[in-house]
């Protein structure tokens, strides 16, 4: 049977909110029996866009990462609510807006943070697909129509095939190790959770950069990965895993030289400064 499943790309997120208020322009104020009561006007949505910052100065990567309910296939809500919170046959997660009245508790149990608490009417809620308006005939939820940039895809396959596009596109879910499947896949999440090796290549008396030098990161002397330099002699290899430990970084330019040096990839993304070539 064929499931709802969100594909969300990170590259593609530009922080424009067209989803957050579109989610809160359908869900605020307005009551649609057995799906949702009104969400508060008033701060956090049921969708929200976090700010990432990797990297200083010039070699700066911003990326934004929407969130919001996963429609977990192993939901933690769905066990903590006794009833209350369901699975549906196509994949969506729903909070009855009756049978939840009063379950604080629900907001705590979820990895995601993604069950925010209703204040006025005493109700854990959530972005629920906005499966009132699947289940009238739209073919997606309202913020994949209103994203300029179609950073979000809503996508009704069986699971199967879900997991093999997952695999041949590179697709991961957030939080894996909390065990509950997701089904909110993302692209190019190594923008949130990887790390980067940056710098500059300039020539041998630093006075130019160099564009078009071959930047190559190994390991144990094997190239694991390698990018080139632009026209301002800056060259970014993405896509490390934090703490993943020494490299050796050469960079080569065919009529400027090269250049060894030693890299520790820690935590954070390491930003080199100028690496100058030698004849
Ligand atoms: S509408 Fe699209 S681009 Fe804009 S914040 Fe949402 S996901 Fe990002
Ligand atoms: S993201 Fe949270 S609220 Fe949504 S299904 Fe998973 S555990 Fe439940």
């Amino acid at each position: 049977m064929s499931k709802w499943n969100l594909i969300i790309d990170v590259a593609e997120c530009h922080n424009c909110h067209n989803c957050v208020v579109a989610a809160k322009d359908e869900l605020v104020g307005n009551h649609f029996p057995r799906y949702s009561a009104p969400h508060p006007a008033q701060g956090q949505g049921a969708i929200r866009i976090e700010r990432h910052v990797r990297g200083r100065g010039h070699h700066l990567d911003t990326a934004y990462l929407p969130r919001m309910c996963q429609h977990c296939d192993d939901a933690p809500c769905v066990k903590a609510a006794g009833g209350a919170v369901s699975k549906r046959a196509d994949g969506i997660v729903l909070f009855d807006p009756e049978a939840c009245r009063g379950r604080r508790d629900l907001t705590q149990v979820c990895p995601y943070g993604a069950v925010i608490w209703n204040e006025e009417l005493q109700l854990p809620q959530t972005w629920f697909f906005d499966a009132h308006l699947l289940d009238a005939g739209w073919r997606e939820p309202r913020c994949v129509t209103v994203c300029p940039t179609r950073a979000l895809q809503a996508v009704r396959i069986d699971d199967a095939a879900m997991a093999e596009r997952a695999r041949a596109e590179g697709l991961r879910t957030l939080h894996p190790e909390a065990g509950t499947r997701p089904r909110v896949y993302y692209r190019h999440l190594a923008r949130i959770d990887g790390v980067f090796v940056a710098g500059s290549v300039v020539d041998a008396g630093a006075a130019e950069c160099v564009e078009g030098a071959q930047v190559e990161l190994l390991r144990d002397g094997r190239a694991v990965a390698q990018a080139r330099t632009d026209a301002f002699g800056d060259f970014r290899i993405d896509g490390l895993s934090p703490d993943s430990g020494a490299y050796q970084l050469v960079a080569r330019h065919e009529l400027q030289g090269s250049a060894r040096r030693q890299v520790q990839v820690g935590p954070h993304s390491a930003v080199l400064g100028d690496i100058a070539l030698e004849p």
